[in-house]
C-alpha cells in the first residue's frame, strides 16, 4: 500500500496565557511512500516525527494537507477504520492479560462483518507470535517478559490484524544496546516477509541507515532530504544532514574559496572548479583522509586510537569547528605520529555549504565522475 503525504501540515496552537507563539510541528511535508518499503523517518527529538506518524495513524488530525493510502483519501477516516498497526516506544502491553490475550485484543474489538470466528483468531494470534519468535511464551504475563520480549508482543498485537500500514515510533528506544540491535535487525526480516509498507520513526541515524528502503530527515518540522540511505550519507543537501548522519560525525571546518582554490585556515587544500569566491563552511567524513607527506590539510595530532581495523587519528586545526579533527584510517601500517600529521583528501568526500545558507555547494564534476 503506497502511502502519499500531500502538503501534510501541523500547527499546535499556543498552550495557556503566558506561552507564546503556535509551533509549526510539520511544516508541508511531501512525500510518496512506495508500498512495501520500509521508511526511517529521522531527526533529532522535537523535529516533528511522532507528530507525522500519528498523523498517517489517524490519532493526530492534519491542520492542513491530506493523506491518502494507495488511491483512498484517508485525512477524515478514524484511526480504526484505517488499517493500521502501531508501536510505540513503550510496549504498552495490557499487564493483566496474558500474551496471548494481548495479542488477540485487537481481533476481539473487530465488529460487524470484519468479527472473526474464534479458531481464526487464535490461528492468527500464533501466527502473529510465531513471526515474532514468541511462540513459546503465550501464557505468560508482560512482567515476566524481558523488554525486548515485551516489545515482540507489542509487534504481534500490531500485526495480528493484518495491517495495510505498519507504524513505529521509536520502537526500540527502551532496549539495551545488543538487544536493539538483534531487534532492528527482526523488525527488518518481518517486514521484508510481510511486506507491510512500513514507516519506522527514530532520533537514531545508525538504526535508520541500517534498516530502511528510504531515509527522511527532518529538522523543525521541515524535510531536508530524502534519498537512500547511503546516497543520503554520500550526497548530503546541506550542512544538517552532513552533520546528522554518520559516526564518527563529519569534520567541520570554515574556508574560504578563492579563485578556484579551497583554503582551509592558510592551507590550500585543493582545487574546486567552478565555485565562485565566497567564505564557505567545509565538512571532510573521517573516512575522506589520506595519510600524505606532501598532503595539502596540515594538522596537529593529540591521539591515535587504536579501534582494531583501524585507527583514528586525533589532531586538531586552526580552522576546525570541532574540538577535534577525526581521520579514520586503516591499520594496515604502523603510523609514527611526529608534531604534524599531512593529509590529502578524497574528493568525494569533501563537501562545501554556505557559509551563511549552510546549503551544499556544488563542486564541478570532471568527465571522471569525480569532483
Ligand atoms: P519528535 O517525535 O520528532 O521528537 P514531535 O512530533 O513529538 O517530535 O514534536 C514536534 C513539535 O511539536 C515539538 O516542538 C513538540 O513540542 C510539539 N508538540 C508535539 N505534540 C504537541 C501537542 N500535543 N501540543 C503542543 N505541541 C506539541
Ligand atoms: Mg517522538
Amino acid at each position: 500500500m503506497k502511502i502519499v503525504l500531500q502538503n501534510l501540515t501541523k500547527i499546535f496552537p499556543p498552550r495557556g496565557k503566558n506561552t507564546s507563539g503556535e509551533v509549526v510541528a510539520v511544516n508541508n511535508f511531501n512525500f510518496e511512500i512506495p508500498d512495501g518499503k520500509l521508511i526511517g523517518l529521522l531527526g533529532p527529538s522535537g523535529c516533528g516525527k511522532s507528530t507525522t506518524l500519528y498523523m498517517i495513524s489517524g490519532l493526530q488530525k492534519p491542520s492542513s494537507g491530506k493523506i491518502f493510502f494507495g488511491d483512498d483519501d484517508v485525512t477524515e477516516l478514524s484511526t480504526e477504520n484505517r488499517g493500521i498497526g502501531l508501536v510505540f516506544q513503550n510496549y504498552a502491553l495490557y499487564p493483566h492479560l496474558t500474551v496471548k490475550q494481548n495479542i488477540l485484543f485487537p481481533l476481539q474489538n473487530l465488529k460487524g462483518k470484519d468479527k472473526l470466528d474464534k479458531n481464526t483468531m487464535l490461528d492468527r494470534a500464533y501466527e502473529a507470535a510465531k513471526l515474532v519468535q514468541i511462540e513459546q511464551l503465550l501464557d505468560r504475563k508482560p512482567s515476566e517478559l524481558s523488554g525486548g520480549q515485551q516489545q515482540r508482543v507489542a509487534i504481534a498485537r500490531a500485526l495480528v490484524k493484518m495491517p495495510r500500514v505498519l507504524l513505529l515510533d521509536e520502537p526500540l528506544s527502551n532496549l539495551d544496546a545488543r538487544l536493539r540491535l538483534q531487534t532492528r535487525e527482526e523488525i527488518r526480516r518481518i517486514q521484508k516477509e510481510t511486506g507491510i509498507t512500513t514507516v519506522f520513526v527514530t532520533h537514531d541515524q545508525e538504526e535508520a541507515m541500517s534498516i530502511s528502503d528510504l531515509i527522511v530527515v527532518m529538522k523543525s518540522g521541515v524535510v531536508q532530504q530524502i534519498g537512500q540511505p547511503q546516497d543520503v550519507y554520500d550526497d548530503p543537501a546541506n550542512l544538517f544532514v552532513a552533520k546528522f548522519l554518520g559516526t564518527p560525525p563529519i569534520n567541520v571546518f570554515s574556508g574560504r574559496v578563492s579563485q578556484g582554490m579551497l583554503y582551509i585556515g592558510t592551507d590550500a587544500v585543493m582545487k574546486v572548479a567552478g565555485v565562485a569566491d565566497q567564505e564557505v563552511t567545509v565538512g571532510i567524513r573521517p573516512e575522506g583522509f589520506h595519510l600524505d607527506p606532501n598532503g595539502t590539510l596540515c594538522c596537529k595530532p593529540v591521539n591515535v586510537e587504536v579501534m582494531g581495523r583501524d585507527v583514528s587519528i586525533v589532531s586538531t586545526h586552526d580552522a576546525s569547528l570541532n574540538p577535534f579533527v577525526r581521520s579514520i584510517i586503516n591499520a594496515d601500517h604502523r603510523y609514527d605520529i611526529g608534531d604534524s600529521v599531512r593529509y590529502t583528501i578524497k574528493p568525494h568526500k569533501i563537501f562545501l555549504f554556505g557559509k551563511e545558507s549552510e546549503e551544499r555547494i556544488r563542486i564541478e564534476v570532471n568527465s571522471d565522475g569525480r569532483k
